[in-house]
Parts: C-alpha cells; sequence; structure tokens
C-alpha cells in the first residue's frame, strides 16, 4: 500500500473529473499501480482500482463509505498530512459510486 495515497491529483476531482477516480475510494486512477482492478472474467475495470477490487470483487468487507473514510484518512496521517488535509482528500468518498445507495 505503500505509495498508494498519493493525493495531489484529487484537485482534478473538484474540477469535475469525477470518473477518473476510483469509485470506491477516491484514488487517481493513473496513480493506481494496476491500471485498474478486474472482472471476475480476467478484463480490466476502470471503475476501480487494483487495489480495491479484484477478480470481481472487493478486497475489503466495507458496507459504508465511512470504514472507506477511515483507511485513507489513516493512510493519510501516516505520511504525515495534517487534518486539513485529511477532511478535504476523504471529502468526496461518500458520493462515490460504490457508496451511493
Ligand atoms: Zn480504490
Amino acid at each position: 500500500m505503500v505509495g498508494f495515497f498519493d493525493y495531489k491529483l484529487i484537485i482534478q476531482y473538484n474540477m469535475g473529473a469525477y470518473d477518473r477516480f476510483c469509485q470506491s475510494c477516491g484514488m487517481p486512477m493513473e496513480k493506481d499501480p494496476g491500471f485498474g482492478g478486474t472482472n471476475n472474467d480476467g478484463t480490466k475495470t476502470h471503475k476501480y482500482c487494483s487495489l480495491c477490487f479484484e477478480n470481481g470483487s472487493f478486497k475489503d468487507s466495507f458496507t459504508v463509505s465511512d470504514e472507506m473514510v477511515d483507511l485513507v484518512k489513516g493512510k493519510l496521517k501516516e505520511m504525515g498530512y495534517s487534518s486539513l488535509k485529511r477532511w478535504f482528500f476523504t471529502s468526496h468518498i461518500h458520493g462515490l459510486e460504490r457508496w451511493k445507495a
């Protein structure tokens, strides 16, 4: 997971480039080392990143966006981000496709 949460490109999200972000964790897709998750038939999906989605299912067992927010905030804290930035970089997660239901 090291190097995973480089959120500099999150600015693009706030400029309207929603589809360029993993719809589960909010990571910029171009930062995904696996270039997208995999469907159960082995094809790539660009909706979710390789760290969230593999072989057609999510790697975590989260059911609500708050769980993902906590995970991401923890990672950002490890990387030395301030509490304001931690809030800023996770505030969009609630609106991502996986969590809209
Ligand atoms: Zn993800």
